[in-house]
């Protein structure tokens, strides 16, 4: 069996500490890999090689790091195909989807090729008398991003393309569920030109974050995944210095008027809420229609295009709408929730627990579930289901609807359905969420915009991707600087107001 170690100093090697995971294919149930799970001391030796490579590679001038995101976006396209088979094999997404997830990746490196645009200073001329002030941005040295195991493609390279492009040097810890994109990424960005040592990539589990919590030589931290961790890794990082941006879970509502074109409604509660088996952090989980009849007309129009959805593995053909669950604990999770939903008097109006996938008996495959009169108490509202279920909670007007998705404690991405110019600019202006869409299911912003979300689904102040990303990962200095011209006689104790 395959065991995929770690990428350091520009190729793979063995991980040293013989500790190990299994790799599954989601789709037939079988591990099919082990990866390494690195120790303590083997994050320290990653993060001394990128120590030692960083200070060449922030005096690299930023148009030439660019043209290392040129090429490595040249080679995306070019392995577009091996990219997603890999994710595929891993995730279970299937593979138009693992495409996608390439490609939202690519979009953040293409738009990192503006560097050398996006790090220019501040400068005022004359700020006094022979007196010239100006900011510069510069690298914070070594990083590191912690990713989930959703998006092994896109959110790695939301974290290293930006990074990389202001001169750091990064550590990547992708999700040690599906290890193998992560790794052929870092292989691409070396043959791009990337000198060796400015992205490793450490696979491993909690040992290795805690490692790089407690490195004292990393400046900064980029996580995303489920909330608890999320919040705890914030905290550390904090605590030391570090600068630290953690982005969580989510439960992403999207409120139907009775003014909405339910077809087009149902299009995107059935894509947004079941793709990718809602694996998503913007997976719309909660649909809020506004009226009893809004939401019987909407149940009535939803079960039997959730009933129809087909699943299956990634082998199946680009018409599968979407495959397995990502391991055997996240189905019974899924499950044990709906269960726990039925139990609480939810109306479970599409059932999927009994599906199994002829040939596929033991994939972690779990059927399209829609419940209808979800209330608020339910677990099933309460948790992050990250699975096929999609949950209805009836609201009795706007109001309602709005109460209920500022009161939710996750601020991810939202969306209105609706026909009317002013509801929804009410709803863009009042609600306490960080994406918002407008007849628009799953509203991730593009690269060159940011991404995160607010409440429990961001910790941190600026945003992925986007003229934030270019923040996080530099650091201003201000140069206040004098001529002799300017320069009057004797000591000044005041304090200086250029006067
Ligand atoms: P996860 O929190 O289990 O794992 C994320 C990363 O943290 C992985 O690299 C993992 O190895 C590491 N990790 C896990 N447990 C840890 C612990 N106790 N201490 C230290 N490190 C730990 O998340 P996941 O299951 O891989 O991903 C799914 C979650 O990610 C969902 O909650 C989803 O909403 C969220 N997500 C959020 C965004 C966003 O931008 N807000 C995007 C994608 C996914």
């Amino acid at each position: 069996m395959e065991t995929i170690g770690h990428f350091i100093d520009g190729r793979r090697v063995p991980g040293q500490s013989g500790r190990r995971a299994e790799v599954f294919n989601p789709a037939t149930g079988e591990a099919q890999a082990e990866v390494a799970l690195a120790s303590a001391a083997e994050v320290a030796a990653a993060v001394e090689r990128a120590k030692a490579a960083q200070p060449a590679w922030a005096a690299t001038n930023p148009q030439r790091r660019a043209r290392v995101l040129m090429k490595f976006v040249e080679l995306l396209n070019r392995d577009m195909d091996r990219l997603a088979e890999a994710i595929s094999r891993e995730h279970g997404k299937t593979l138009p989807d693992a495409r996608g997830d390439v490609q939202r990746g690519l979009e953040v490196a293409e738009f990192c090729i503006g560097a050398p645009h996006l790090l220019k200073g501040e400068f005022t001329d004359g700020a006094g008398r022979g007196i010239d002030m100006y900011s510069m941005r510069q690298p914070l040295g070594v990083v590191a991003g912690i990713t989930p195991f959703n998006f092994p493609a896109m959110i790695p390279m939301w974290k290293f393309c930006p990074a990389i492009a202001c001169g750091n040097a990064f550590i990547l810890k992708p999700s040690e569920r599906d290890p193998s994109c992560p790794m052929l990424l870092a292989e691409l960005m070396i043959e791009a030109g990337l000198p060796e040592g400015i992205l490793q990539v450490v696979n491993g589990d909690r040992e290795a974050v805690e490692a790089i919590l407690d490195h004292p030589d990393i400046a900064a931290i980029g996580f995303v995944g489920s909330t608890p961790v999320a919040q705890h890794i914030y905290g550390r990082a904090a605590a030391t210095g570090k600068r630290v941006q953690c982005f969580g879970g989510a439960k992403n509502h999207m409120i139907v008027m009775p003014d909405a074109d339910l077809d087009q409604a149902v299009d995107a509660l059935v894509g947004a809420g079941y793709g990718a088996a809602g694996e998503r952090c913007m997976a719309v989980s909660v649909a809020v229609p506004v009226g009893e009849a809004t939401a019987d007309a909407l149940i009535r129009k939803l079960v039997p295009r959730v009933e129809s959805l087909k699943i299956g593995p990634y082998t199946a053909g680009e018409d599968v709408d979407f495959g397995p669950v990502i391991s055997r604990e996240a189905k019974s999770r899924i499950l044990g929730l709906i269960d726990s939903g039925v139990e609480a008097g939810a109306d479970l109006v599409v059932d999927g627990r009994g599906f199994t996938m002829q040939g596929y008996e033991s994939g972690f495959f779990v059927g399209a579930c829609l419940f209808d009169r979800v209330t608020p108490e339910m677990e099933i509202y309460r948790q992050e289901i990250f699975g096929p279920v999609l949950s209805t909670v009836r609201a009795a007007s706007y109001e309602d609807a709005l109460e209920l998705t500022m009161r939710n404690e996750f601020g991810n991405g939202t969306a209105i359905f609706t026909r009317d110019g002013a509801t929804a600019r009410d709803f863009t202006s009042r609600i306490n969420v960080g994406m918002v869409g407008v007849n628009v299911p799953i509203p991730v912003p593009l690269a060159y915009h940011g991404f995160g979300g607010w409440k429990k689904s961001g910790f941190g102040d600026l945003n992925q991707h986007g003229p934030d990303a270019f923040r996080f990962y530099t650091r201003t200095k201000t140069v206040t600087s004098r001529w002799p011209s300017g320069i009057t006689e004797g000591a000044a104790f005041s304090i200086p107001t250029m006067e």
